[in-house]
């Protein structure tokens, strides 16, 4: 009944879920443009960080462009508070890299931190459901208490992947009370990659305090083919 008058929508197309379909429609799910690159060693995640920070392994889920059904995604899971969207995502990826070994054991799963403002704006972390569920599938634990958004970095919008950097860079802290070991397998989860520069400041806060085991996975990637 509540379905009649509330029907539960598919978030990257609209269209109406029918019984059965859960979270996602079942056309999405098959049209959805994995990038399948966590079957390959290099790949183009890891390349696009190589020379900037030393990671065992990079990967993204999805492939993002401009109007297509990830943006629509990434969007409502941003923006319109649809959190479950990161649960299913990271189910789905999390399983896919458990079964392909891909990134081997992790102790911590982390997501890049929010600041307190954004956090008490926005009420939630849009990655933290992502990672929790990744943590799930790889039997790791989800971490954040480590890394700490100390503040917000305004309209970086003009400025290139070194100026950006650059500012992001000192922008992460790490929580000195927090019980992770510096030897620890650690996975940093972002929502999405577009010139890395957030990731590369989050990882070079951790290997300034000693964190040397590090591997990134992120929901989409901006696709320029
Ligand atoms: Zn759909």
């Amino acid at each position: 009944m509540l379905n009649l008058l509330f029907p539960r929508l598919c978030p990257a197309c609209e269209m109406v879920l029918s019984q059965g379909e859960r979270d996602l429609c079942t056309t999405c799910r098959h049209e959805l443009p994995q990038t399948n690159y966590h079957l390959f060693h290099p790949n183009p995640v890891e390349q696009l960080f190589q020379g900037r920070i030393a990671l065992q392994k990079a990967t993204a889920f999805l492939k993002f462009q401009p109007n297509n059904k990830v943006q629509h995604l990434l969007h409502e899971l941003k923006y319109h508070g649809q959190q479950s969207i990161g649960t299913c995502l990271g189910h789905w990826f999390g399983a896919l890299l458990y079964e392909s070994h891909f990134f081997g054991k992790i102790d911590f799963v982390i997501p890049v931190p929010i600041s307190k403002q954004r956090h008490r704006l926005r009420g939630y972390n849009q990655v933290r459901k992502f990672a929790e569920a990744l943590s799930l599938q790889l039997r790791s634990h989800c971490m954040t208490e480590l890394l700490v958004k100390t503040k917000d970095v305004q309209s970086q919008v003009t400025l290139n992947a070194n100026e950006r950097a650059k500012i992001l860079f000192n922008t992460f802290s790490i929580n000195e009370d927090s019980p992770v070991n510096t030897n620890s397998r650690i996975l940093l989860v972002d929502d999405l990659i577009t010139t890395g520069a957030t990731l590369e400041s989050c990882a070079k806060t951790l290997n300034n305090a000693a964190y040397h085991h590090l591997s990134i996975a992120a929901i989409a990637i901006t696709d320029n083919t």
